[in-house]
């Protein structure tokens, strides 16, 4: 055997793992996951029925085009089938984004901490990571990202709201910042969690991108569609971008069990918005919960909580999860929380009660 292996790009080094959300232990204490934001429900109704009957066809490659689902979120968003592209979760239209727009020399902005692919994607691409702290109060700083742009700068995320965190940046911030950014530098607003935002003052990205040719909003059927397994996520862009897309795209990536679960999806809407209200009820009542218990929690328009403790979150995510809930923790920095079924969240409130009994 030969002693030499085949020679790998650079970027390949030190490439920093993502590190899925941790399930809970089959016959262990730990009964729930609150470690990915997925959602606690089982599929809508008729969802299950679609998938099942794509999948006897699944001997076939599916549509590439995404074409049924494309003509369904043209309808549903207003806007011309040729500004939608389709892909294996926003994540994997993310790097499509990046494939398409950044290489080596090349500058990504990003809010840090947030979105922990964004750093995982970008060394991908062999374009550098700028990041930008989030403020005080754990929001985007809008200001410094915008002063961080050089001419080097490709791509700037803008993930709102903001994973891990749950905090927003808002209408007059947001378009005083697209305002300044140079029309050649792309900005994605990554609103994976738009469905749960009940602040008004947060925009709409679909209704920014319209009369700004360097913005992309990236939506998911992860999150609040209760699709994370079946890898289904879309951009909405003006052409240039949004056929870079599908020039990019890893061909027939999107199953068309995932297709159709997605249109079935955005059919049920009635019954999505009714379980979107119940998490954000859910949420309401955790965070003030929380802050009843002497937390700082930061104002949150997500699916999940932001718990800064610093050194004590490893110590944190222990206690959770000998209460039975598997959390999120970011080593030294804090513990992201889901919002989930009633019990879970009834278990969480528990055990962070209980931390705080024994600091
Ligand atoms: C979960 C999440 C996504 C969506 O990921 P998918 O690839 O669509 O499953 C995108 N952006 C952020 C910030 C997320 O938290």
């Amino acid at each position: 055997m030969s002693e030499t292996s085949p020679k790998l790009r650079a970027e390949m080094e030190g490439i920093p793992t993502y590190r899925p959300g941790r399930p809970a232990a089959a016959g262990g204490p730990v009964a729930y996951k609150l470690s990915s934001n997925e959602n606690p429900y089982p599929p809508l109704p008729g969802v299950m029925e679609s998938v099942t009957a794509a999948a006897a066809s699944f001997n076939r490659y599916p549509d590439m085009a995404c074409a049924g689902l494309t003509a369904e979120l043209s309808d549903r968003f207003g806007v011309p089938a040729a500004h939608l592209a389709t892909g294996t979760g926003s994540v994997g239209v993310a790097q499509q984004l990046l494939q398409a727009t950044s290489g080596p020399g090349d500058e990504v902005v990003y809010a840090w901490r947030s979105f922990e692919a964004y750093p995982i994607i970008t060394q991908i691409s062999g374009a550098t990571s700028v990041r930008v702290p989030l403020t005080e109060g754990e929001t985007h700083d809008l200001d410094a990202m915008a002063d961080a742009i050089t001419d080097r700068t490709r791509l700037i995320f803008v993930c709102n709201p903001n994973n891990p965190t749950g905090t927003v940046v808002r209408r007059a911030e947001l378009e005083r910042f697209l305002d300044r950014v140079p029309g050649d530098v792309l900005v994605v607003l990554d609103e994976a969690y738009r469905e749960f935002i009940r602040d008004a003052e947060v925009p709409d990205g679909v209704e920014l991108y319209r009369d700004r040719p360097n913005v992309c909003v990236l939506r998911t059927f992860s999150k609040a569609y209760g699709l994370a397994g079946l890898r289904v996520g879309f951009a909405i862009a003006h052409e240039p971008v949004a056929a870079a897309l599908r020039k990019t795209a890893v061909p027939f990536g999107v199953s068309q069990i995932a297709q159709e679960a997605a249109i079935a999806s955005l059919r049920a809407e009635d019954a999505l918005l009714g379980r979107v209200g119940s998490l954000v009820g859910e949420r309401t009542r955790v965070v003030d919960g929380l802050r009843a218990q002497g937390w700082t929690v930061p104002e949150t328009q997500a699916n999940f909580v932001w718990l800064r403790l610093g050194e004590r979150t490893a110590a944190f995510a222990e206690v959770c999860e000998r209460h039975g809930v598997v959390v999120r923790p970011f080593a030294g920095e804090g513990v992201r929380v889901t919002v989930g079924e009633t019990e879970a969240n009834d278990i969480f409130l528990k055990a962070a009660a209980e931390f705080r009994k024994e600091i």
